[in-house]
């Protein structure tokens, strides 16, 4: 492991640096296992998957109407064609289609091989068993040709998707009932510290509910992971150390929050000092500053900090792309986008900034942004009101409404 910037040095360690760190220590987990289609959304594929069929499988009408062949129509004069039967999706027309004859079709039915055209039913006069097209009638149209979706082999997802709703569709569509994927990343995470009172109980001066496991049971929530929630554990060294030696066993990543800076109750600290694989950050970020990463005989672990806020920024920012890598995907979904400020925004050069904002459009569809209220690592209100973050340059000493900022919406970044 580099150790980048201990928890001695002054230099603060920039995001990207942090994220290097990781990335450079995380490799995707190989385990596979095989899930029915409808078990598979939001998994990761193990390997490649190809069409077994032509998509369509046959070719059929794409409108209610009439088959009939290109070299039976005159595109002088209307002309008349004689009914042979009928072709219904899921019963196809069985007898053979002879000269001047049509079959009454209906959408996705297949069409006759003597057939290249399909007529729209609206388009037609219909008097018994004679059919009258009328004079300009287009013929080649409404037809969907075989494979023209997909070809019979051809690659239909690929190894590292993550599966989509539609992903899961378009296998549904080619028969595929069974997908072989990554399993699941195993992640443990826990709250520390004696201030901590677990929902349900009453709350007596000192002490406050803990809200970070809640938090974070949000954040991990994706088919791809399987996260426990520890529970609290209090500042108590011992039960700090068992917890940590025995998730360590079970789980691919531990995640803890809290106690990982220098007070005298911070023992997170003092039992992974101890580790030689655990590195101890201060992040050139506001809020997030502490927080320790490392390893600990295999399993990951990442000691966010306790305030609030910092969690969440420090978790979207370092922990949610080091757990895409673990879970096997390719796939980045990291969208930032510019919005033009409508409020004055408060900084002082140094750190890189993440505000919470409210992000909406106007009616011309420009992307306005606007502080959600108070930005403390604590205040709550404004992560619950705020719909994005607003990302500002380290350099950046404040902005004024009219300016230009890089926003990061929280819906599409995960
Ligand atoms: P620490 O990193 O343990 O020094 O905690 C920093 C701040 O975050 C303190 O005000 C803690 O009370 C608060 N905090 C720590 N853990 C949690 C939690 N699980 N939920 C809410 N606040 C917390
Ligand atoms: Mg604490």
């Amino acid at each position: 492991m580099i150790d980048a910037c201990s928890l001695d040095s002054k230099r603060l360690l920039t995001l990207q640096e942090a994220l290097d760190n990781i990335k450079a220590n995380i490799s995707a987990i190989t385990d596979t296992e095989i899930l029915s289609l409808q078990n598979a959304l939001g998994r990761v594929l193990a390997a490649d998957i190809y069409s077994p069929i032509n998509l369509p499988f046959d070719r059929n009408a794409a409108m209610d109407g009439y088959a009939y062949a290109s070299a039976d129509s005159n595109p002088e004069q209307d002309f008349t064609l004689t009914l042979a039967g009928t072709s219904w999706a899921g019963k196809p027309f069985t007898g053979q289609l002879q000269p001047g004859q049509c079959i009454r079709i209906f959408t996705g039915a297949v069409v006759p091989p003597e057939a290249d055209s399909v007529i729209m039913q609206e388009h037609v006069t219909a008097a018994g068993q004679n059919i009258q097209f009328p004079v300009n009638s287009k013929p080649l149209q409404n037809i969907r040709k075989a494979g023209e979706d997909i070809q019979q082999a051809e690659l239909l997802c690929k190894v590292g998707r993550k599966l989509s709703t539609y992903d899961i569709g378009l296998l549904a569509a080619a028969g595929v009932a069974e997908v072989k994927v990554l399993r699941q990343v195993k992640i443990a995470f826990f709250s520390t510290g004696d201030e901590l009172t677990s929902l349900g109980q009453p709350l007596v001066s000192g002490k406050i509910y803990d809200s970070n496991r809640y938090t974070l049971g949000g954040l991990l929530t994706d088919p791809a992971y399987r996260a426990i929630d520890l529970g609290v554990i209090p500042d108590d060294p011992q039960q700090l150390e068992q917890q940590f030696t025995k998730s360590a066993q079970s789980y691919d990543v531990i995640i803890s929050t809290g106690g990982a800076s220098v007070g005298d109750a911070d023992y997170v600290k003092d039992i992974l000092a101890r580790c030689d694989n655990v590195n101890f950050w201060k992040l050139a970020i506001k809020p997030g500053k502490p927080m320790a990463f490392g390893n600990i005989n295999g399993c990951h672990f990442f000691g966010l900090p306790g305030n609030p806020v910092a969690v969440v920024v420090t978790f979207r920012q370092l922990v949610a792309p080091a757990l895409r890598e673990l879970s096997g995907t390719n796939e980045v979904k990291k969208l930032r986008l510019k919005a033009t400020a409508t409020s004055p925004l408060k900084k002082s050069p140094g750190r890189q900034e993440f505000l919470r904002g409210i992000c909406s459009q106007n009616d011309n569809g420009e992307l306005l942004v606007t502080s959600a209220g108070g930005q403390g690592s604590h205040i709550l209100s404004s992560m619950s009101r705020s719909n994005c973050f607003i990302v500002l340059p380290a350099e950046c000493s404040g902005i004024q409404a009219g300016d230009i900022v890089t926003i990061e919406p929280y819906e599409l970044f995960l």
